[in-house]
């Protein structure tokens, strides 16, 4: 064994660029604790004010360029009024995909109530993600666990095809089925996002959880491009692990899929967001041509 081999990977795993597919840095206290510590772009997932208030969080996403928003959908008031209010607000407020807090709200992924929300998505190039399975140990919940399986999100998956979905948390704790269902549907990602907080088993055994992942994961080929970088990171709710996730990334994956977990996946799972950096960069040439 070569002795250096650690070394080699995890300097690798820390300069490729991030993007952080799943926070709740919902005001100025978490986002300022988050970029001293990473300079990843990230994915603010927005909370239904009975799950969490999160008064701050729009005004959160506006103050950082590196902060973008999946607005929340909360299946515990009418849908439609939620879409229109959110239709005028998707240029403004840099939303780039839906949450739906599956568990914490009864409901499964293929109801009938939930497709005027894919044709949402659909028409404004937005992703939707899931939360699936446990619930944080701290916010108050359904706990419908049957309600949050994969399985549902397939069959939703299956009939908007050109819809992204992100089962976040890779259906805790039915990973290998989740893997299974990753494996033969093109428009769906994952990711372990929230897998260590304090007090649970896995922050209480981060190695034995990673061997967990890292079984399931490898259990079918392609998951390098099917598994996003995300933290969950929200210190208030006991979720302030990052390097946890890079232990992991560097654990289950080949350095030459780094790029692909940490960055490009989000980028393909989340079209949106790639139309918006890529606005960024144009932005930036012009800029910096003019300045020469
Ligand atoms: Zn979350």
């Amino acid at each position: 064994m070569n002795p250096n081999n650690n070394l080699t990977v995890s300097t690798s795993a820390k300069t490729v660029p991030k993007i952080d597919c799943h926070t709740h840095i919902v005001n100025a206290a978490i986002r300022d604790a988050y970029f001293s510590r990473t300079d990843a772009i990230a994915l603010v997932m927005q909370m239904p004010a009975s799950i969490m208030p999160n008064p701050d969080c729009i005004k959160t996403v506006l103050s950082d360029p590196r902060l973008f928003l999946c607005a929340a959908i909360d299946l515990k008031q009418p849908i439609e009024p939620q879409l229109s209010a959110i239709e005028p607000q998707i240029e403004p407020h840099k939303i780039v995909g839906l949450k739906i807090y599956l568990t914490y709200q009864r409901g499964r992924a293929n109801d009938e109530k939930m497709y005027p929300i894919y044709a949402f998505a659909r028409r404004y190039r937005l992703t939707v993600t899931f939360h699936t399975g446990l619930c944080s140990l701290v916010l108050p919940t359904d706990n419908d666990m049957e309600g949050s399986n994969a399985k549902y999100i397939e069959m939703a998956a299956r009939d908007f095809p050109d819809v992204n979905f992100v089962i976040a948390h890779l259906d805790d704790p039915r990973f290998t089925d989740c893997v299974e269902i990753l494996s033969r549907n093109d428009n769906l990602f994952s990711d372990v996002s929230g897998a260590y907080e304090t007090g649970t088993k896995e922050g209480n055994d981060v190695d034995g959880a990673i061997e967990i992942f890292k079984a399931a994961i490898l259990s079918k080929p392609g998951m390098a491009r099917k598994i996003l970088y995300g933290t969950d990171f929200c210190p208030p709710i006991n979720l302030a692990q990052l390097d946890e996730y890079d232990t992991t990334i560097e654990r289950i994956f080949q350095p030459a899929d780094f790029r692909a977990v940490y960055y490009e996946n989000c980028l393909r799972a989340f079209p949106r967001l790639r139309d918006l950096l890529s606005q960024d960069e144009k932005r930036k040439d012009v800029t910096h041509g003019s300045n020469q």
